[in-house]
């Protein structure tokens, strides 16, 4: 399993490699130099002949570390769009041709480099770490309540506030003293990357890839649309079709699906969402995934081959093929 199941930044960078000399002229990569050091890498592959203009245009991201699937799920299928085959060798569903013809699909598989490498597992399975601890090493233990996650917040500033020592992983450094957590600013390496490669492409849909425990409940996988009020009645329509596609190839696959519904954040972590992301909510198709992590239940395999599925489904609805 540890074989195919690749989520850091040096396994992603040497499948890259194997990529691009496989197929040099299919694909495109750019990237963030984020303050860690490591390259955040915006991955595009298309057939680059045919002009850019006649092509549906998808972005793929991850924005937090403690979800590694999510990577594995991408560079699974990047992998089937360069080989053919995706990496347990079975023969991808994708017409590949139809595919690049037809397409741009941008990955940026690891959203936090450096969150990722201060990450004490490469995966998590529910076996060795209870989900309290897990939240912890998520967003820090809060210093005045031991046990206790600290908090969520868009950013923080270490001179400002005692703050968790070690800092969460979900987080990523920007400077000396400064945190945030990537998805809720527009400072963070993945929201730059994707502003950057939108000025490019310009999207017409973005699947952001995450993991959730799905607490007390059997539920495996979930598509969350994006809060009330952010989208038109024609996108809101268009993403609740796409969404119950998604579910239903889940289904099909043997997963438990809860039915999509719209983030379910009020308040601050609302508000988060509209000021960072209504403007894109407003122009394209953006839907999350959610698939479950740290738990039994779901091994490792499992919550690669969601992710993966979700992104394969997309594709091929996009493409016309289902
Ligand atoms: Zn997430």
């Amino acid at each position: 399993m540890s074989a195919i199941f690749m989520s850091n930044p040096t396994q992603l960078e040497a499948k890259l490699e194997e990529w691009l000399k496989h197929s040099p002229d299919r694909i495109r990569v750019e990237y963030e130099t984020a303050y860690s050091g490591h390259k955040v890498y915006a991955i595009s592959l298309s057939d680059f002949a045919v002009p850019d203009e006649k092509k549906r245009k998808l972005y793929v991201a991850q924005p937090h570390a403690h979800e590694p699937a999510t990577t594995a799920g991408m560079i699974d299928v990047i992998e089937q769009l360069v080989a053919g085959y995706d990496l347990a060798g079975r023969p991808t569903l994708l017409d590949v041709g139809k595919v690049l013809a037809g397409m741009v699909v941008t990955f940026n598989p690891i959203g936090n480099p450096g969150g990722v490498e201060r990450s004490p597992y490469p995966y998590w399975d529910g076996t060795e770490v209870p989900n309290e601890r897990f939240w912890c090493i998520m967003f820090g233990e809060d210093p005045d309540a031991p046990g206790q996650r600290w908090n969520r917040v868009d950013q923080f500033d270490t001179k400002e506030l005692q703050a968790p020592d070690p800092i969460g992983i979900a987080y990523e450094q920007l400077d000396a003293y400064t945190y945030v957590e990537p998805n809720r600013t527009q400072l963070s390496s993945y929201s730059k990357l994707f502003r950057r490669m939108d000025a490019e492409y310009r999207y017409d849909y973005w699947l952001d890839l995450h993991q959730t425990e799905f607490v007390n409940s059997a539920t495996q996988c979930q598509i969350l649309l994006p809060t009330v009020g952010l989208q038109t009645d024609e996108i809101r329509i268009q993403c609740e079709a796409w969404a119950n596609h998604i579910s239903e190839v889940w289904r099909e696959a043997g997963f438990v699906v809860r039915p999509p519904a719209p983030l379910g954040y009020t308040g601050t972590q609302a508000e988060y969402f509209r000021r960072n992301w209504g403007d894109i909510h407003r122009r394209m198709c953006k839907m999350t995934v959610e698939v479950k992590n740290n738990s039994a239940c779901t091994p490792p395999e499992r919550q690669m081959e969601a992710e993966a599925l979700a992104v394969v489904a997309t594709i091929r609805r996009i493409c016309g093929e289902v």
